[in-house]
């Protein structure tokens, strides 16, 4: 057992770090007030390499794991320039194909998630089902052509940057009864979509997403219908690994600014920061962020070694840690810069919508907290 990383993983790091300072917060912000996007960001993190890091070699990936990708969203997240769309493409996405695509797929797919020129957004919420995935009605029906899928989805990010969205849905013989998933890459030209106004600032925005009755190949189902769940599966422990690492990266920025403010803001005698009441709220985000992390490195390390139940625990677990730290540390950020805390020049403003968002997605705190009640403690379930 080890706490520190690899020296590749560390480099890995510092090299991220390099490209996301290059970019920075002020051009994040600047995309999202503008209704741009962050591509040139995306293109040149996957020229070089880092969105592909988990994808195997063999198909012009890194052959790492999700803790190399996580490595990857932190730091840039930390340098101000977070990437969502890390949390769906490489992780959900790139995963569930590498584990559960046929070989033609892996083929068709796998190269361009390497280099991060296919972006896939990921949709599983609907209007009627929220938190209750088993309740979602997204239907493919089998024609001797494909399929035909219908349905609705809701909040899901990036559709307008990708080319293509993994959709989760039924098949009509499972059209009822407890979620037997069936997962369908559905071109983002085949059906229509449109903004939702959120008040969050941010380069990626979320969609409505209406499937009438559009038609598929054979071979937009990935991989089979009856492994279905565990597909499912294999990428929503990445999808929470990545989303506790987006949390901790932007926990990490807000605080390194309060830091940098509160060391050379003074009013008084001293810098603010030898107050005490200023210094303890960022002392206790610092305690917060590392604990989050070091549950987020765990998850990441039994997924990465294939204990699939473990690091469902852990990941649910960092996940939970990370959405309740980056609300705490951008508080704390905000409130020690005073009325500069919320003027835009500080950039931390922008962050309170974005950093309450870990507490609802891509699970919610209280579907967390229902989940270590029921499955680490073994309390019955109340819903
Ligand atoms: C910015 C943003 C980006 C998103 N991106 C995507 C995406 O790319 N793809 C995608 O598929 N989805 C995406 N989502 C959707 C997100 O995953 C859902 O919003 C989330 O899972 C919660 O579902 P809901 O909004 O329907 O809330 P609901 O399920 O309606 O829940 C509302 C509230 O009730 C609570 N609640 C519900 N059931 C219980 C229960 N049994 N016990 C206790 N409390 C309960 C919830 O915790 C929550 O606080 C995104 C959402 C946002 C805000």
């Amino acid at each position: 057992m080890t706490f520190t990383e690899s020296a590749e993983r560390q480099a890995l790091r510092k090299a991220v770090a390099e490209l996301g300072h290059k970019y920075g917060h002020t051009y994040t912000v600047e995309k999202a007030r503008s209704g741009g996007h962050t591509t040139e960001l995306w293109e040149e993190a996957g020229r070089l390499g880092y969105l592909g890091v988990n994808v195997p070699e063999e198909y012009g990936g890194g052959g790492g794991g999700i803790g190399d990708l996580a490595a990857v969203c932190e730091e840039l997240g930390a340098a101000g320039a977070g990437l969502l769309q890390m949390v769906v493409s490489p992780a959900i996405c790139a995963t569930i194909i590498t584990r559960y695509g046929t070989d033609e797929q892996k083929r068709r797919y796998l190269p361009r998630f390497a280099d991060g020129s296919l972006r896939m957004a990921f949709a599983i919420t609907e209007p009627d089902a929220g938190s209750n995935s088993h309740r979602i009605t997204t239907t493919a029906k089998r024609t001797a052509d494909g399929w035909v899928l219908t349905g609705r989805k809701v909040y899901i990010s990036c559709v307008d940057e990708s080319e293509s969205v993994l959709v989760v849905g039924r098949t009509e013989d499972a059209k009822t009864g407890k979620l037997k998933p069936a997962l369908f890459v559905v071109p983002t030209d085949a059906f229509t979509y449109q903004p939702i106004p959120m008040d969050i600032i941010s380069p990626d925005r979320q969609f409505s997403l209406f499937f009438d009755e559009v038609a598929l190949p054979h071979d937009a189902l990935i991989g089979s219908e009856d492994a279905a769940l565990m597909q499912l599966f294999a990428g929503l422990n990445p999808e929470r690994i990545m989303a506790a690492s987006f949390a901790i990266g932007m926990g990490r920025f807000a605080l390194d600014k309060a830091v940098d403010y509160a060391k050379t803001r003074t009013v008084w005698k001293e810098p603010i920061g030898a107050h005490q009441a200023v210094a303890h709220p960022l002392a206790q985000a610092k305690i917060e962020l590392e604990l989050a992390k070091l549950m987020t490195q765990k998850a990441a390390a039994l997924y990465d070694a294939g204990d699939d139940m473990a690091a469902g625990e852990a990941a649910n677990m960092a996940k939970y840690a990370a959405g309740e730290a980056v609300v705490r540390a951008v508080d704390a950020a905000v409130q020690t810069h005073g009325g500069n805390g919320l003027a835009s020049e500080y950039g931390l403003g922008a962050l309170v919508a974005a950093s309450r968002l870990t507490r609802i997605a891509p699970v919610s705190r209280e579907m967390v907290l229902n989940f270590v009640a029921q499955f680490s403690l073994g309390l019955p379930k109340s819903y």
